[in-house]
């Protein structure tokens, strides 16, 4: 191989990267042009046909160009405007957009404009003739044709950008060899090909072939990683319950459920054992982990060991480190913080203290595993929503000594799913809620009333409460949406919530969303205004409201996992679902969140209504961790690679016949 490969370059090799783009393309976890090559679309635009207007078939999301007729706009409730047109007579099409100013709203005049439209959309059932509501509309032909891939952006980061630079790292795929031992090979699309096939689908067959072969792959390397050289080894065996752990429990500031009562027992059980703990702690956001994060802190101090506990975010680690100074300090335990944006003499001091066990317990975010960090005895190591990490990470984790594992996680997966998923852990359940918290009140609202809605927001503010307001998320840049969403956003600051003091956060916000973040949870903002990047864990006690608007544009699940952000404190919850689309479809998928609060009931419901058949949504909400498999839909294929590296494994442990696959465990990405 003459001189470095091309795919093991950073990003700047690429045509137009400087420094500015690279930094935002590390954002997405894009550091060389393998990651880009590895960063698979989020979904894909079907412009393989450009109908006519009579040629739509219902149910169908498809590309239709016509002549626009009967273009008309009206108010409909404050700030919002219907725009309505039939494409050639034949299809009838419907707009809201929010729109404040006097006049006619930006894409009324940019329709006026024009002749021809093409738009994207699903066809639904009109009344004389098929429509669509808010379809994509496009005033010239798209250039691309077949399938279209959709990737994920951040800020100066175009879709069109990143469509080229993946087809310049397409030119050296020739570099990247086949990983899978030659009985998988077989039953499965070439790597290569799939590799080509996953970006630019000759269409949905080859789309599928391509995805089955790399959620496999990334299945099989998950497993390998997880099942290699961790189970059944000799660990810590911790001190019974002793003086400092007594006292940690009789000030408890509430009684135990049933349920954390058995998680501690089984953490107890396994800190005291001589074999390395591994386990899993399942449960609902408010299920009330912490505690059992914290007794297993307690106990591993009092044995002489210290506790690293790494939580995703800075955010959260501030959070969790302030937390869990106001319950351990009192017993004389030093919690400490350690995360990338403190001073690097802080760190540095962090460090030292660490290395010469004066810090017993330190939280802190990936600065954590970094190899600058030395622990003096660390015997236990806590992982907190475990599904934002990959192996990798706790693995490094792991690596600073040989202490017993506890992983927390919130995403609600049904049982059998995570038995495989996280073959390596054992998995503790805490079902049930404590006893004082009600389930938060939850209100399907039709958009006419949503004036009441901030009004009522307005009032609970006055009593010294937060609210969040949650919009869709903002990504494509191209899109008339992005600008609709931020502008809505804005409007609602200026509108219906003038008076508060109102933070906005949206996706393509670089670090200034963790300083609105840290305002909103230190209550110098009343109301945080956000896209969905509100994340799993965050605490702020005090939001006891949140409006989700557009709520039939997310999943089901996740807007369970988003209304978990309130009624945390000791006052009940509630949560305002505004949906702008009442078809009796989206009633029923929204009346089941209303009705239930059982986040793995809600997760199983989702699946079934939203069907496996739902392309557009390729990568579902839930599963940050994986790039491309989804574990709902992709069940069988987990239980395959499951077995097939269980099996592998158990031949060859180290891997020694198997170079390629050795070499590919170091370079995948998690
Ligand atoms: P999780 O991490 O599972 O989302 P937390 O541990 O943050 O949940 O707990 C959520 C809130 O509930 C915290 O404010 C915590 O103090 C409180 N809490 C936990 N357990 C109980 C309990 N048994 N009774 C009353 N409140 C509890
Ligand atoms: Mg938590």
């Amino acid at each position: 191989m003459r001189g470095q490969r091309m795919l093991d370059q950073p990003v700047t090799v690429l045509p137009g990267v400087g420094e500015k783009k690279a930094q935002a393309l590390k954002g997405l976890g894009l550091r060389t042009v393998r990651d880009v090559l590895f960063s698979f679309p989020r979904t894909y635009k079907d412009f393989q046909k450009v109908l006519e207007p009579h040629q739509v078939e219902v149910g169908a999301i498809q590309l239709v160009r016509g002549p626009l007729l009967q273009l008309h706009e009206r108010p409909i409730s404050q700030g919002r405007r219907l725009i309505q047109a039939s494409l050639g007579g034949q299809l009838g099409l419907t707009w809201f957009v929010h729109h404040r100013a006097p006049g006619p709203s930006f894409l009324y005049r940019k329709l006026q404009r024009v002749k021809e439209v093409w738009v994207y959309g699903q066809v639904k059932e009109g009344g004389l003739f098929p429509e669509m509501i808010s379809p994509e509309v496009y005033t010239r032909q798209p250039e691309h044709q077949g399938l279209m891939p959709i990737y994920p952006l951040a800020a100066g980061i175009t879709n069109n950008q990143r469509v080229s630079w993946v087809k310049f790292a397409l030119k050296y795929l020739a570099e990247i060899e086949e990983c899978l031992p030659a009985t998988w090979r077989a039953r499965y699309l070439d790597r290569r090909e799939a590799l080509r096939q996953i970006h630019f689908p000759t269409d949905w067959a080859h789309y599928e072939r391509a995805r089955e072969r790399l959620v496999f792959e990334e299945f099989f390397l998950f497993h390998l990683g997880l099942q290699r050289g961790q189970r059944y080894r000799a660990g810590v065996a911790h001190k019974p319950d002793g003086d400092l752990v007594g006292r940690f429990l009789a000030h408890l500031p509430f009684e135990l459920t049933k349920d954390q009562q058995a998680a501690l027992q089984q953490v107890a059980k396994d800190m005291e054992a001589p074999l390395a703990m591994r386990r899993l702690i399942q449960g609902e956001v408010g299920s009330g982990k912490t505690i059992v994060a914290e007794y297993g802190a307690v106990k591993a101090v009092a044995s002489g060991g210290q506790v690293a506990m790494m939580v995703p975010t800075e955010v959260l680690a501030v959070q969790m480190a302030e937390r869990l100074k106001a319950s351990l300090e009192p017993l004389g335990i030093n919690v400490a913080l350690l995360v990338g944006n403190m001073k690097p003499k802080e760190q540095e001091a962090v460090r030292a203290a660490l290395a010469q066990g004066e810090v017993d317990v330190v939280v802190g975010t990936h600065a954590l595993i970094t190899d600058k960090v030395e622990y003096h005895n660390l015997t236990l190591a806590i992982v907190d929503e475990q599904h934002r990490f990959g192996v990798r990470q706790r693995a490094a984790l792991l690596g600073k000594g040989n202490p017993d594992l506890l992983v927390m996680s919130a995403t609600p997966i049904p049982r059998s799913l995570a038995l495989t998923m996280y073959g390596d852990l054992d998995i503790t359940e805490i079902r049930q809620l404590p006893a004082n918290r009600q389930p938060v009140d939850t209100r399907l609202i039709h958009p006419a009333k949503r004036a009441d809605v901030y009004r009522y927001v307005l009032s609970r503010i006055k009593q010294g409460e937060q609210a969040y307001v949650v919009f869709p998320l903002v990504e494509e840049s191209e899109h008339v949406d992005l600008k609709a969403a931020v502008q809505e956003m804005e409007a609602l600051r200026r509108g219906l919530l003038a008076g508060a003091r109102v933070g906005l956060i949206h996706g393509q916000m670089g670090k200034e969303k963790e300083e609105v973040f840290q305002a909103f949870a230190r209550g110098e903002l009343d109301v945080l205004i956000a896209t969905t990047v509100v994340e799993v864990g965050m605490n702020v006690p005090n939001a006891t409201v949140m409006v989700i608007e557009n709520a039939e544009r997310f999943g089901l699940a996740q807007l369970h996992q988003l209304r978990g952000r309130v009624g945390r404190g000791n006052k009940p919850g509630i949560c305002f679902l505004l949906a702008y689309n009442h078809s009796a479809q989206s009633r029923a998928r929204l009346e089941v969140v209303r009705r239930s609060n059982d986040g793995f009931f809600i997760a199983e419901e989702d699946l079934r209504l939203r069907g496996p058949g739902d392309l557009l949504g390729v990568r579902q909400w839930g599963q940050p961790y994986f790039r491309l498999a989804d574990l709902q839909q992709d069940r069988e294929l987990l239980q395959l690679a499951a077995e097939a590296a269980r099996e592998l494994l158990s031949r060859d442990p180290q891997l020694k016949g198997y170079p390629e696959l050795a070499a590919e465990l170091d370079n995948y990405p998690v």
